[in-house]
């Protein structure tokens, strides 16, 4: 059986990367404090897919070689495998509080698998067998596949063949009997140093002129000229002190990592699209679709952790009884489970497309995302509100545990009977963490950017929303001719 263990899946990952932080080389990042978090949270992923009560949702069938394989590995071969992959998505967020990485390169899969059907139909290429026997190995080895789409994009009112520095957008440099090299970059890559291989796509469109743009291939995270920086986020620098209370979630964390393409050699058999520029903006669309129909599992599932923590926060505080207090909780509900109606909706009128793949519904999918960037939000407000300011006037877990100053501060953070301060502190630094520390960057700009930024989501909603259908309804309603 193909499943990796999360030990072997940790072993698997000790490769040598040319990787940076803070302007200096990373060596054996896998031991580093403020990446050991992120690395934590790839692990549960392949932890839950060995527990028998998490194999329904963790795990699927392979229809490529009926293997039992990851859930994140698999092409949907229904609605059912649609609603699941949500609700995995749900169950990851609840149990890890925090953007698990392993969604971009499975949306890009199922993105493929249909786009490289439809070129080989129109052009009589063979990129579908290709990417097929590209992702069997995926499926057999339990791989973690990044999806990389964001170019830096340089000067944003021209395009990419008009940049005064042409690698503003990644691109084809050389082409021989043996593959390509390609040149650029790809920022907000989520998860790419904890992946295994990448999946590099086109970020937009592709014009007549600018086939070079127009390029899709898989790549091993660790290939020749390939750099990675590690994005910086807020607070990150609290998983390198002495303590662990300060910094929230200690346990589980995100990655984004800034990828600099310097001339990489791409074999052949891993190109799946070079210069066909019709389909570069059908595979931009289609995975956007599948990834902002994420958004209505994962999201979820990390509002449900600070829901629980904003209720467990106003027990501690003896205010939990209070009307007002249980209505702001009703709220955060009510909103978090409106996005995950969103993320089942979509996949619930998925559809099957001519490669035999199920696809979500692409204008829900967009109803979901937009809400998501509005909503976690509400939700994080809400959660301040009832945290209290101790959420950002808190001494430090140093003070906290000091023997001078600690007996005092424990005496005043002390609430209700049985409640112990340290608890309290803990619940008050994981919200802290959620709504403006390192995990933020999860549940808030995630939300806010990932798989697009909100306008994206509008010009698809506005794409596909049939006005002319509608005013055909009112017209009949009022029998206008
Ligand atoms: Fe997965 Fe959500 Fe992270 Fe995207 S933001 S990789 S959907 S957990
Ligand atoms: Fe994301």
């Amino acid at each position: 059986m193909p499943l990796k263990t999360p030990e072997e899946y940790l072993e698997s990952i000790k490769r040598p990367v040319n990787l940076y932080m803070f302007g200096e080389r990373v060596e054996e990042f896998w031991n580093h404090p403020i990446i050991k978090p992120s690395i934590n949270t790839v692990m549960k992923i392949y932890e839950l897919a060995q527990i028998d009560e998490y194999k329904d949702l963790m795990t699927a069938t392979s229809h490529l070689t009926g293997e039992t394989i990851n859930r994140f590995t698999h092409i949907h071969q229904s609605i059912d495998d649609l609603i699941r992959k949500v609700q995995m998505q749900r169950l990851l967020g609840q149990k890890t509080a925090c953007c698990f990485q392993r969604c971009v390169g499975f949306d890009t899969g199922n993105a493929l698998y249909s786009v490289t059907y439809e070129m080989d139909e129109k052009y009589g290429t063979d990129y579908h067998k290709r990417f097929k026997n590209y992702w069997i190995e995926v499926q057999n080895q339990d791989l973690m596949v990044d999806g990389a789409m964001t170019d830096t994009k340089g000067d944003r009112s021209k395009r990419p063949n008009q940049q005064s520095d042409l690698d503003a957008y990644l691109h084809i440099v050389e082409e021989n009997d043996d593959g390509i090299v390609v040149r650029g970059a790809k920022v907000h890559q989520t998860g790419f140093l904890n992946s295994h291989r990448a999946i590099i796509m086109p970020t937009l469109s592709i014009r007549p002129g600018e086939e070079e743009y127009a390029v899709s291939f898989g790549i091993d995270t660790n290939a020749k000229g390939i750099t990675l920086v590690y994005g910086r986020q807020s607070c990150d620098t609290r998983k390198m002190e002495k303590g662990k209370l300060d910094i929230g979630n200690f346990k589980y964390g995100g990655q984004e990592i800034f990828v600099i393409f310097d001339n990489v050699f791409v074999p052949k058999d891993q190109i799946f699209m070079k210069g066909e520029i019709e389909f570069s903006g059908e595979l931009v669309n289609r995975f956007a679709g599948f990834h902002r129909q994420s958004y209505g599992g994962c999201k979820v599932g990390v509002g449900d952790v600070l829901i629980g923590a904003a209720a467990l926060i106003s027990e501690y505080n003896g205010t939990e009884k209070a009307s007002h207090i249980r209505d702001k909780l009703v709220e955060m509900v009510h909103l978090n489970e409106t996005l995950y109606s969103c993320g089942i909706a979509c996949s619930s009128l998925g559809f099957q497309r001519e490669a035999g793949n199920y696809e979500m519904d692409m204008l829900l999918a967009n109803v979901c995302k937009q809400n998501v960037t509005r909503f976690p939000y509400e939700i994080g407000r809400l959660a301040e509100d009832l945290a209290g300011g101790l959420i950002c006037t808190l001494p430090s877990e140093s003070d906290f545990k000091s023997e001078e100053i600690g007996p005092l501060i424990s005496k005043y953070l002390s609430t209700c009977e049985g409640i112990g301060p340290d608890d309290r502190y803990k619940v008050l630094r994981f919200i802290e963490n959620l709504t403006m520390g390192v995990a933020s960057v999860s549940y808030r700009t995630e939300s806010m950017h990932g798989a697009g930024s909100p306008m994206t989501q509008r010009i698809m909603i506005s794409r596909q929303a049939d006005l002319q259908e509608k005013k055909n309804l009112i017209k009949e309603i009022l029998d206008i001719e």
